[in-house]
């Protein structure tokens, strides 16, 4: 079902498709995102799309015309919220024929046309460089044709569209940076959902922050899969801006706008970005670095160009050139042949690291990935539950020492809104990206303040507002 977009044809079905609105004239959209921040930012870049064209957010499907799931595909279950989401959407559909439904992000592109033919109740199927097309597959599927876009580019970065917040806080924001991944780690369905990496203008980025600053955002996080490789090399002086180069620019932007930044990558993360975060106190003291497991011959077959002993010596790294920068990670348990002995390792890798955060998955196999071809999915569904459940246990007691390190500290905290405990408790997060619930006290959203650490769960510390202004250092 090849997609050809033509401009009268869409104005004509436009006209005709008005009347079966359920906003009148002004039609409305519905999104719901599921993954990763990378889609977050994309519905917010779907949304300026669509309010150009007209269009209306609402935060009620029921009375929306066009109803948008903006998918994640990196494991199974992930896919099966989405197939189980569209069921509860067939009841609406059969009582509001006009209404369009639409499948968008990582599982339109994974999937493609057979997602239609699987689906009948979707009406779109838009891949995550696509999404210029939707006003046209819109009146294409308006007209009663099925419309699918699902073509991949190697230049796409929407670098010229100013997302819609959805949802914001008003206080931090995300900015996409660059799209794709060339890595081609084996488990991974992401250069294939996403394509190849390409970086935004740097021009294009510093304008978002600004106007973000602006509007009176204080944070903003750079996203990236793998931000270290971002690269941008001006097509007519051929001078290039690197990672490290694009953070000093945006922290240049305010001392009081925070910097963070997602994700990167053990073998790509360099000596210029740890000295940039150094000279940049607004650059916050937190990095993401997958690290998947701690044995280096899963690693391998996992094609992460880096084993054990080399990810140790980054982290050494890290903390050599910043003492209080905080650590996350991702891991997965259960890869194709990993044994206990692997499994050991990964958990000596977590107390040898002691994460601040980390996000833990079971291998889930993905169709079209090198695993997939090559590997047999070979580790049992219980023992990947159970070497699951202890990689969460350790995780949380080390979480909860983190914590506990910190009563007594003052620390700089982002105020980000009401606290979810009480309507009298404020949360914000510090520089290392952990969350801090406090009386309010005189305290606003989106303001700076000091409070002291005076408890904490492993997943919250607690504090009380501090007379003095100067944080404690880790
Ligand atoms: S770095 Fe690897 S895991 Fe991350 S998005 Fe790229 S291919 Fe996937």
């Amino acid at each position: 079902m090849a997609f050809v977009p033509n401009l009268e044809r869409e104005i004509g079905l436009a006209a005709v498709a008005e009347d079966h609105r359920v906003g009148g004239s002004t039609p409305r959209f519905y999104i719901e995102t599921y993954g990763c921040q990378m889609n977050f930012n994309d519905s917010e870049i779907i949304a300026a799309i669509l309010t150009k064209h007209g269009y209306h957010p609402t935060e009620d499907f029921h009375l929306a015309d066009l109803i948008l799931l903006n998918t994640c595909s990196i494991r199974e279950n992930a896919e099966q919220r989405v197939r189980a989401r569209l069921g509860e959407f067939h009841a609406i559909k059969r009582r509001r024929p006009g209404l369009l439904i639409g499948v968008l992000g990582c599982m339109a592109e994974r999937l493609k046309s057979k997602l239609l033919e699987e689906e009948h109740i979707v009406d779109l199927v838009i891949g995550p460089d696509a999404y210029r097309s939707l006003p046209a597959l819109i009146a294409q599927a308006e007209s009663g044709q099925k419309a699918i876009n699902v073509l991949l580019s190697r230049e796409e970065t929407y670098a010229d569209i100013s997302p819609v917040r959805l949802a914001s806080n008003g206080v931090n924001a995300f900015i996409s940076i660059m799209r794709g991944c060339n890595n081609m780690c084996s488990f991974c369905v992401v250069p294939f959902t996403r394509g190849r990496e390409r970086s935004r203008p740097p021009a294009s980025i510093l304008r978002e922050a600004r106007e973000l600053f602006d509007l009176g955002y204080r944070e903003v996080t750079l996203l990236g899969q793998n931000v270290d490789s971002y690269r941008w090399e001006d097509p007519a002086t051929h001078t290039v801006v690197t990672f490290a180069q694009l953070l000093a620019q945006v922290a240049a932007i305010s001392p009081k706008l925070r910097i963070r930044f997602s994700t990167s990558h053990p073998k790509d993360i360099t000596d210029d970005v740890l000295f940039t975060m150094a000279d940049h106190p607004n650059i916050c003291r937190y990095i993401h670095l997958p690290v998947q497991s701690g044995s280096s011959a899963v690693l391998q077959r996992m094609f992460r160009n880096y084993d054990a002993e080399w990810y140790r010596r980054k982290v050494d790294r890290i903390r050599e050139v910043l003492p209080d920068c905080a650590l996350s990670t991702d891991i997965i348990v259960g890869f194709c042949g990993e044994t206990e002995d692997d499994h050991q390792k990964t958990l000596e890798m977590m107390d040898y690291v002691r994460y601040h955060q980390a996000f833990m998955f079971r291998y889930s196999e993905r169709p079209g990935t090198y695993a997939a071809r090559h590997f047999a999915d070979d580790v049992p569904d219980d023992v990947k539950a159970r070497r699951l459940q202890e990689v969460i246990q350790l995780q949380n007691q080390h979480q909860l020492q983190r914590n506990r390190e910190q009563i007594g500290k003052i620390h700089e905290v982002l105020v980000e809104g009401p606290s979810r405990r009480s309507a009298n408790q404020l949360a914000g997060r510090n520089s290392q990206n952990q969350m801090i619930v406090f009386d309010a006290g005189q305290a606003r959203k989106g303001e700076y303040v000091f409070v002291q650490v005076t408890g904490c769960t492993s997943a919250t510390l607690l504090g009380t507002l501090s007379p003095t202004s100067t944080p404690s250092t880790n």
